[in-house]
């Protein structure tokens, strides 16, 4: 199993410029976040059988933001497992297409009702904190596990073999509003990093955002 720290596995076999993390939650449930490319469905479902993991074990799926590489397989996902879908409000709006999102990036495929819509600083089940952290998107999110100092980053951050970057302009839609999220994320206590493309850095993860913030 390619457990990246305690209760904490990359799903193995999706595009591997993907990262789709999938959480253990306390008793015997699952997270998943984020869901990948269309068809990395067929991946994730090979996967979990191979570890014996029942899919309606997975009861939650988090889903950091729009682009087509992260909610691309959220409609098959949902059907196979019976998840309940966690966004941010603005971020829930676009992925069910109300209204069709005009920004830079891939759109979704088709649209998908978002079953729990959430705020900045809503604490979720299991201890989880949705921070809003536009810019990339409107309603981009980062989850954060403050007692195990773990950052889910979605596109916030981007890694590179010199540390985590913001996510280049051309997939961005404002970077300077992306910079102020990024400042609000480097003031949190972190050791893992979980960025979904590159990386992830699974220590000092505060250090790494320090150093980028410093340039802006
Ligand atoms: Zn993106």
């Amino acid at each position: 199993m390619a457990e990246i720290l305690p209760g904490i596995t990359l799903v193995e076999g999706v595009d591997p410029s993907t990262h789709v993390f999938l959480l253990k939650d306390k008793g015997s449930s699952w997270t998943l976040v984020d869901t990948g490319l269309p068809d990395a469905h067929v991946a994730i479902a090979a996967y979990l059988k191979k570890q014996g993991i029942d899919p309606k074990s997975v009861r939650r799926i988090l889903i950091t933001h729009l682009h087509r590489d992260h909610v691309g397989s959220l409609r098959r996902m949902i059907e196979l497992t019976g998840a309940r879908t966690y966004a941010h409000w603005i971020e829930a709006a676009f992925i069910n297409e109300r209204p069709k999102y005009d920004g830079p990036g891939m759109h979704p495929l088709e649209p998908v009702a978002v079953d729990e819509r959430f705020k900045d600083g809503d604490e979720l089940d299991g201890g989880i904190v949705a921070y809003h952290t536009p810019g990339h998107t409107p309603g981009h999110t980062s989850f954060y596990l403050p007692e195990r100092k773990v950052l889910f980053t979605g596109d916030l951050f981007f890694g590179t073999d010199d540390g985590p970057v913001l996510t280049t302009p051309e997939y961005t839609l404002h970077t300077l509003t992306a910079q102020v999220s990024a400042r609000r994320m480097a003031e949190l206590s972190i050791d893992a990093l979980l960025t979904y493309h590159g990386g992830p850095y699974l220590r000092d993860g505060s250090a790494h955002l320090h150093k980028l913030v410093k340039g802006f």
